[in-house]
Parts: C-alpha cells; structure tokens; sequence
C-alpha cells in the first residue's frame, strides 16, 4: 500500500548540518519527498505536534519535546512510499539512540542514554521524528502542511519502484 509519513528532521540534526545526509538515506531507498519546508513552530505548536507523549512518557518529557522542537528550525517533510511508515521507522532506528542499531539514523549519528538524559534534566536529542503509524501520519501531515504544499511529480521511482 502507498503510505505518506511526516519525517521531521529535529533541531539537533539542523544545527549539526545533518539535513542532506539523513534526507539523502530516503531518497537512496527510493521514498520520495513530496512536501518540504523549514519551520520554526512556536512551544505551542510543538506540543499539539507530541499530543500524546505526554501520556505515554509523561509530562516531563512532553515540557522537554516542546522546549526542544521549538528551540531552532526544523526541516519538516512529507515521504511517499510503499508501507514506508514502518520502513521509515526502520531506517530511523529506536527512541534512545544508544539503543539505535548501527546503520540507522539514530544509531550512527548519536549515542545518548535515556539515563543519561534523566541525569542531566534533558531531552532525548535523536535528530529525527517519523510517523508511527497511517492514523499519527495523517493528523500530523494535516498539522504540518497544507493540500497545496504537498505536490505531485514524476521521477525515477515511478518506473524502478513504484511500477506506474
Ligand atoms: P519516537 O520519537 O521514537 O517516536 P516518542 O514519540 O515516544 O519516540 O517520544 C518523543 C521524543 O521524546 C523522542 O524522540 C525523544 O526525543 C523524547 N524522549 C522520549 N523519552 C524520553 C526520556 N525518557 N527522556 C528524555 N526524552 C525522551
């Protein structure tokens, strides 16, 4: 099934010059970018962006992703691809970046702890959001971009990939 995930690329991997080099891994697995742009969203819009993290870490986390994704700009995306949500999630790697596995975002260009982070009063600086599943997709593409900043294009996926 053709999915669409909202991929933000956080202020830690803006301020590292990481954007090229994470946006270059989706597009080097064939997902397209349909929709980009860098936003710097106020602590507000930060905190409707994690609605729920509050209740699945609580709200200490909720206050640290509202200062953190409100702190500097973001590279905020919309990818296009077969089931890409899950491989997004994939090649993202796990929430802790200690835990990440070699060869995904989190794991090869950070190695934070979640105890070293609780230690030392701050957020989990992974570099990364992606949608986890459509329903999260959705109502985090509808919060980030509107109709007309999402576009429709051909490129080399559509024959190697795709099959149109
Ligand atoms: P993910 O970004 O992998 O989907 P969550 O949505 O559960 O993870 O959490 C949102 C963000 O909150 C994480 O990406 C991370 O930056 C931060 N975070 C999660 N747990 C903690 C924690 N225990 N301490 C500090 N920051 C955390």
């Amino acid at each position: 099934m053709m999915e669409r995930s909202l991929v933000l690329i956080k202020p830690d991997g803006v301020q590292r010059a990481l954007i090229g080099r994470i946006l270059q891994r989706f597009e080097d697995a064939g997902i397209k970018p349909i929709g980009m742009k860098m936003v710097h969203v106020d602590k507000k819009f930060a905190a409707e962006h994690y609605f729920d993290v509050g209740q699945r870490r609580g709200e200490k986390v909720l206050e640290y992703n509202a200062n953190f994704l409100s702190e500097g700009p973001v590279v905020a995306l919309v990818l296009e691809g077969i089931n890409c949500i899950e491989s997004i999630r994939k090649m993202v790697g796990s929430t802790e970046p200690k835990a990440a596995a070699p060869g995904t975002i989190r794991g090869d260009f950070a190695h934070q702890s979640y105890a070293w982070c609780d230690s030392n009063d701050m957020v989990v600086r992974n570099l990364i959001h992606a949608s986890s599943s459509t329903e999260d997709a959705q109502k985090e593409i509808a919060l980030w971009f509107t109709p007309k900043e999402i576009h429709s294009y051909k490129n080399v996926h559509e024959m190697h990939t795709f099959g149109k």
